[in-house]
């Protein structure tokens, strides 16, 4: 099988860019066949060499290689020219003689966007003939076979007046030139098929299959839009998805049973995947499931392979004792900053709610008894055990429940009541810390 990726480098590679380049990779990686990458800059404003640059990086970053290319669409121009000759010359394409007047003149009595074999077009432009009444089939390979009557299509316009070509007809000759045998694209492209339909029936070729993947959609059912936390893949990565996560979920998004919530290594779906079986019906993007299995993969990871990675996206060193205490409680690598950022930066999080709510008279007793039995702990023995054991006797003694003793401590350190484990929070930043962040809410 030889598939290709054809983004157009308008901006960054969004999630649902990412999913027609993760199938094409499945498909050709699961067969033995060839990807190949068309970059399709014939948008001269928007293909700019960062743009171009975004999508490559993007598809690094996502572990997504290939075989042939980058092509570049443009750097092709002068093959769809030759080509769009010998259609001219075959008579399978005519040069259109309307003057602008004409145009005019047509658009006033027919209305401007009436179909019309024919129509005119401004002066020179080529349209591609189309046979009078032929069926045309598509075999697609997730919405079955559709078949189009030639008598209901205009005459495509293949060309401009100055040579160059449209986007359908340059997309069917850079497919056909590439042996290209399984077009596998988003539904958006389906009105487009059947004038590349018309291109290979003039160049007398067999077209290749199409398989054109599902519109996603949002978990309220519209159409997916940044509105439900969808997003660019380089978004994805400053958010602290992991790859292989990413693909798995995209992967899943295929099978359009949103509550299938499986781990797949990428190894088993490349063997597992089957464009046949994509759904037809809409994807739901959840973002929420997506973090869900993200936090699957990052406890999948060592210690060690966590820390790194938590290390370069913070930029901050010396996070292991911390991240070894706090991974649990994160699904995402951005997750952990504001979880546990108070261990390093100290309670800087102005969270008047929760002072208010736990360090107020009762609150500031309890914390008052607390520092007492921590205070009492010996450097060395102030560990989780040491500390689960002295709190817990505070909470007796005060006859409370834990939570109105152990609040005013997390406060007192954290600022907030989100942190890790309180018996671990207290052991890692130390006797002495710990002690002098509850005398600074004390004295507060
Ligand atoms: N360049 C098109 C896009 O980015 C894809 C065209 C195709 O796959 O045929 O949507």
């Amino acid at each position: 099988m030889r598939v290709r990726f054809a983004p157009s480098p308008t901006g960054a590679l969004h999630i649902g860019g990412a999913r027609t380049a993760l199938y094409n990779w499945f498909v050709a990686r699961g067969s033995g066949g060839t990807l190949v990458l068309r970059i399709e800059d014939t948008d001269r404003e928007r293909s700019t060499p960062e743009n171009v640059e975004q999508i490559l990086d993007a598809l690094r970053w996502l572990e997504l290689d290939y075989d042939e290319g980058p092509i570049s669409q443009v750097e092709r121009s002068s093959r769809h020219a030759e080509v769009l000759q010998q259609l001219l010359d075959q008579d399978l394409a005519y040069r259109t003689t309307a003057t602008a007047e004409d145009v005019k003149a047509y658009k006033a009595q027919h209305g401007a966007d009436k179909g019309f074999r024919g129509r005119p077009e401004a002066e020179g432009a080529v349209r591609l003939r189309v046979p009078e009444d032929e069926e045309l089939v598509v075999h697609d390979l997730i919405r079955g076979d559709t078949t189009f009557r030639t008598v209901h299509l205009d005459d495509p316009v293949i060309a401009r007046a100055d040579g160059t070509a449209l986007y359908n007809f340059a997309v069917a000759i850079d497919d056909h030139d590439a042996r290209i045998t399984h077009v596998i694209r988003g539904e958006d492209h389906l009105s487009n098929t059947p004038k590349q339909l018309l291109v290979y029936r003039a160049l007398g070729v067999d077209p290749p299959a199409f398989a054109h993947l599902p519109l996603l959609h949002g978990p309220d059912g519209k159409k997916l839009s940044k509105r439900h936390g969808a997003a660019s893949v380089q978004e994805l990565r400053a958010e602290g998805y992991l790859p292989a996560a990413i693909r798995n979920y995209l992967a899943l998004l295929g099978w359009g049973d949103a509550d299938d919530e499986t781990i797949i290594t990428t190894d088993e779906l490349v063997k597992r995947f089957d464009i046949t079986r994509v759904s037809k019906n809409p994807a739901r993007f959840d973002v929420q499931k997506l973090r869900w299995l993200n936090g699957r993969y990052l406890r999948e990871l060592s210690l060690d392979e966590l820390t790194a990675a938590l290390e370069e996206h913070t930029g901050r060193t010396g996070l292991r004792s911390v991240v070894e205490i706090s991974c649990e409680k994160i699904q995402t690598l951005a997750d952990f900053w504001p979880l546990a950022g108070f261990f390093f930066d100290g309670p800087t999080t102005t969270d008047a709610k929760a002072r208010e709510q736990w360090l107020g008279d009762d609150g500031r007793a309890a914390l008052g008894d607390a520092r007492g039995a921590l205070a009492a702990l010996p450097e060395d023995g102030f560990t989780v055990e040491e500390i689960d054991v002295a709190l817990r006797a505070v909470v007796q003694a005060r006859e409370a429940k834990p939570k109105q003793v152990f609040q005013p401590v997390r406060v007192a350190l954290a600022g907030t009541t989100v942190s890790p484990g309180i018996f671990e929070t207290l052991a890692v930043l130390g006797r002495d810390e710990s002690l002098r962040r509850i005398d600074a809410a004390l004295g507060g």
